[in-house]
């Protein structure tokens, strides 16, 4: 069943394929990476009149946001739920409305989005805040107090982030002015770990663990994230759960359109090598083909890592101090994910539009560290479930009487090294016989609250941190980018203007990790580069 070799191609392909002979130049910028934040860029940068070419190296186009389908069935990789976008004033449903022309829509989660399992215990994280108050209470009742004041933190956090983005969308004076009024205004907790501030508000450890019960979204367990990735994240599913009708390769499908606007395009197999540099300034890309593409403006959506670590000549990354600046912030955490497909449909097999959390503990760090320490005995101490077809109202028009689930879970780069260069799919008999076992495992803890699925399972497979590189280009298999500790929240280079005329960065090491927070990152750096067009853009976005 599980099918690691002679994988069949998937049959979703977004975006046109790239042959040198397609390029239609001039073009004003060009974009490494179709991730949500490389054509949130381009689609804004195509609004404001200018031609832009996306250079995507996967078969189709959206990163982290594609979709793949094989023996029958589709699954999404990086896009279980986003928040924020029911009601059309937020900034994330602006924004999607605006790169996608209004042509994506949303289809809302149950009420109960997410549901947290500690041991045999379960919480769930209810759609709006009133509900969601309710909700804790119910469990906490003496607790009122601490989780009144946490509502008002995570607000506080979430403000005090404006002043963060606007500080990186500002030329190096103003944006001082906006760092040291950003600070005095900071109340002293902000970048605090997470757990530091919660336990500052109640000694309640489940209560704390219902809280941070969402903590794998940033990938970070609460003792090492900063307060504020985990205030934007708990800020953004306030209202609730949404999933995209269609899928997340709509997100793709309907923005693409938008690039295509003034002549530009998105192209797949388009794999870059390097950032030409002459006199000092970026001046375009060389591909993989050996093809030179030029534009003065490039935008890099393919993370810091990749910039600064391979796509700039080496010499210059060193001078311009960025190679340095990578010992500064960390690889996010690689996974395992497991792709299921059943022959009946979700409402059939009882699956239900909630995400489900099992942790093993309330102690979410050690659980984490006992199990890294002895993987084979200890169990896995976080595994995430999700029912993408119970989600998706158009799911059964495509796919009739199917059903699909995901599971995500740890699963750090080490353990898949030894077949790091061994080529996709055929990676052999051991490597296979691993994801077997771990398949096996996740499998065990889906049935643990779905026994009715035992036998039905008609096809898995399992993607490993060699996966996630494979096809987004993450050497470590990272997901969400960079770490979101509270020293990246210090890093004054993450932000879109590189100190390298002409090179700008996007997507979620601008930001934030996240589909939202990777569309804010692109947004930033089409705002940056637009002089009195990205200013007006930078109000209608910003400003309320
Ligand atoms: C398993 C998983 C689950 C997630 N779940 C959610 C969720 O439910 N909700 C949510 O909001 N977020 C979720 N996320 C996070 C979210 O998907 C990401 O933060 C976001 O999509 C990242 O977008 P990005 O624009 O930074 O670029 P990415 O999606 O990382 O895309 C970068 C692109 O650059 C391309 N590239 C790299 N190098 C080159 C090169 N040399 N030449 C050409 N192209 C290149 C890559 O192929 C890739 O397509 C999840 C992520 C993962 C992995």
């Amino acid at each position: 069943m599980s099918t690691s070799s002679g994988l069949a191609p998937s049959t979703i392909r977004i975006g046109h394929r790239y042959r040198a002979n397609r390029l239609d130049g001039p073009y004003d910028a060009i974009v490494i990476g179709s991730g949500i934040g490389g054509m949130t860029a381009a689609a804004c940068l195509a609004e404001l009149g200018q031609k832009v070419v996306v250079l995507e190296q996967h078969y189709t186009a959206g990163g982290f946001t594609h979709s793949y389908s094989r023996n029958g069935y589709e699954w999404d990789v990086g896009v279980h739920y986003i928040g924020d976008v029911g009601a059309k004033h937020t900034l994330a449903r602006r924004l999607f409305d605006f790169v996608s022309g209004g042509k994506l829509e949303w289809a809302p989660m149950d009420d109960h989005f997410d549901r947290i399992f500690i041991g045999k215990e379960s919480f769930d994280l209810v759609a709006t805040p009133k509900k969601y108050r309710a909700e804790l209470l119910k469990h906490f009742p003496e607790e009122e107090k601490a989780i009144d004041e946490y509502f008002k933190r995570i607000a506080k956090a979430a403000d005090a982030m404006r002043l963060i983005t606007m500080e990186k969308l500002l030329p190096a004076p103003a944006a001082t002015l906006v760092r040291l009024l950003s600070k005095i205004k900071a109340p002293k907790w902000l970048n605090q770990t997470t757990r530091e501030v919660l336990e500052s508000l109640t000694k309640n450890q489940k209560l704390i663990a219902v809280l941070t019960g969402q903590w794998g979204d940033n990938g970070l367990p609460p003792a090492q994230s900063s307060f504020i990735i985990h205030s934007l994240i708990a800020r953004h599913y306030l209202y609730g759960g949404y999933y995209p009708i269609g899928g997340a390769s709509r997100m793709a499908e309907t923005i693409i359109p938008q690039i295509q606007k003034n002549g530009g395009e998105l192209f797949t197999y388009a794999s870059v090598e390097q950032i030409l540099i002459e006199g000092g300034k970026a001046v375009g890309v060389k591909m993989a083909d050996g093809t030179e593409v030029r534009a003065p403006v490039v935008i890099s959506n393919a993370g810091v890592f990749n910039t600064f670590g391979k796509l700039l000549p080496e010499k210059v990354a060193k001078q311009s101090g960025y190679l340095k600046k990578l010992d500064t912030v960390k690889r996010s955490m690689a996974s395992l994910g497991m792709y299921i497909g059943i022959q009946d449909t979700a409402e059939n097999l009882g699956l239900p539009k909630t995400n489900y959390w099992l942790y093993t503990s309330e102690d979410y760090e050690g659980s984490l560290d006992r199990f890294f320490a002895d993987p084979e005995n200890e169990p896995v101490p976080l595994v995430y479930i999700s029912f993408p077809s119970a989600k998706d109202p158009e799911f059964l028009n495509k796919y009739p009487g199917r059903a699909t689930i995901e599971i995500v879970a740890p699963g750090p780069h080490d353990w898949f090294a030894q077949w790091a260069d061994k080529p996709w799919g055929k990676r052999g008999e051991e490597y296979d016989a691993l994801k077997e076992k771990w398949s096996q495992r996740l499998l065990e803890r889906l049935y643990e609250h779905f026994p009715q699925l035992r036998g039905k399972i008609d096809y898995y497979e399992l993607s490993t941190p060699l996966s996630t590189d494979f096809f987004c280009r993450y050497a470590e298999g990272e997901i969400y980018g960079l770490d979101h500790d509270p020293s990246r929240f210090e890093q004054k280079w993450l932000k879109p203007k590189t100190s390298i005329p002409g090179l700008y960065l996007t997507g979620q090491d601008v930001v934030t990790c996240g589909v939202a927070g990777a569309m804010i990152g692109g947004l930033a750096t089409a705002v940056v580069i637009s002089g009195k067009d990205g200013a007006k853009l930078a109000k209608r976005f910003f400003a309320s």
